[in-house]
């Protein structure tokens, strides 16, 4: 495949700002029935997903050629349409096809591929959502990590900020949002403390999730993750089925901010990266310090499944 809208040449600066061209991850984007490079993938200012947040999106990893579990991405991203009274003129299939379009047009072999949709734009600036014409978009870039390489290895350091993650009763957190404000808080105050990423909490004081993932303790060899007020991440789903399999106890329930920082074990899991150690909260160790062995079966047991035709399923390049 090829992309014929690449660009021949060096680009025009746009202004007399310098502007750098290479600023766009290297990816191929779908908007309005066409594939774009990413850098030329525009939406309009007036598009409500800009200015409301009035928008549902799904992330699903591409590695080693294959999606991973991407039956159950489409199948969060069409529930999320749904609440949202949102339409778009494709049904599953033809999602997938655009999203390996998009993959197999970008070349990557690891990718991160984002699917949205936007409450779009009314014609006449009107304010009732119902006149918006609701805009569909994928794109396909480099696979992300919230953990780099080294944190892998050795862990990352999390700080529990006391923001609240919006409530259940204002946005239902199963539909996937671009409501981050109460996240992007909670990272500068992580920041702040030196520490590499933060958790935020619920409205109960409990341990909600964090900036892109879902976090799990590990408590005399059994799991739990925050059960309310959290996205039901396919990550956090998968850690459940496999779980399942290798016959450990992995339950949803409240996680007090003591019981995370009293847990053996601490994780967190997103589809940008996985499953990720954390070995220190609030600048003390999580137990001895080290990743832990359950972490380190669980994290070993989820990527060996990018294999298994039941989980994957090969981009058509
Ligand atoms: N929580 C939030 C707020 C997220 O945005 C994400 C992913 O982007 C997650 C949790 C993890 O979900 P998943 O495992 O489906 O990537």
């Amino acid at each position: 495949m090829s992309l014929a809208a690449k660009p021949a040449g060096p680009l025009p600066l746009l202004s007399d700002r310098h502007v750098d061209p290479h600023a766009y991850p290297d990816g191929v984007a779908y908007l309005d029935g066409q594939y774009l490079p990413m850098s030329q993938a525009k939406v309009s200012l007036l598009d409500w997903g800009f200015l409301h947040s009035d928008a549902t999106y799904d992330t699903v990893h591409v590695w080693d050629g294959h999606f991973f579990r991407l039956d159950l991405h489409l199948e969060r991203f069409f529930g999320g349409l749904e609440k949202l009274r949102m339409t778009i003129p494709f049904d599953r299939d033809g999602v997938a096809e655009i999203l390996h379009n998009c993959v197999a047009l970008s070349g990557h072999r690891a990718a991160y591929v984002e699917m949205l949709c936007t409450r779009g734009a009314s014609p006449t600036f009107s304010r009732d959502p119902r006149q918006a014409i609701n805009r569909f978009m994928a794109f396909a870039v480099p696979f992300g990590s919230v953990a780099n390489a080294e944190q892998l290895r050795s862990g990352l350091h999390v700080a529990i900020s006391d923001k609240v993650r919006i409530p259940p009763a204002s946005i239902d957190p199963s539909i996937k949002n671009y409501h981050w404000l109460d996240l992007v808080r909670g990272l500068y105050d992580a920041y702040d403390r030196g520490a590499d990423t933060a958790l935020i909490l619920d409205f109960n004081g409990n341990v909600a999730e964090g900036p892109g993932f879902n976090v799990f303790c590990v408590k005399a060899g059994k799991l739990s993750t925050p059960a309310v007020g959290v996205l039901p991440g396919i990550t956090r789903r998968t850690v459940f089925d496999l779980c399942a399999e290798a016959g450990l106890s992995a339950v949803a329930a409240d996680v007090s901010v003591a019981a995370l920082k009293t847990a053996d074990e601490v994780f967190i899991t997103s589809t940008a990266g996985g499953i990720m150690p954390v070995t220190t909260i609030d600048g003390a160790p999580v137990a001895d310090g080290k990743v832990g062995v359950i972490t380190e079966r669980l994290m070993a047991l989820y990527w060996k499944r990018h294999d298994d035709p039941a989980w994957s399923s090969p981009v058509r390049y």
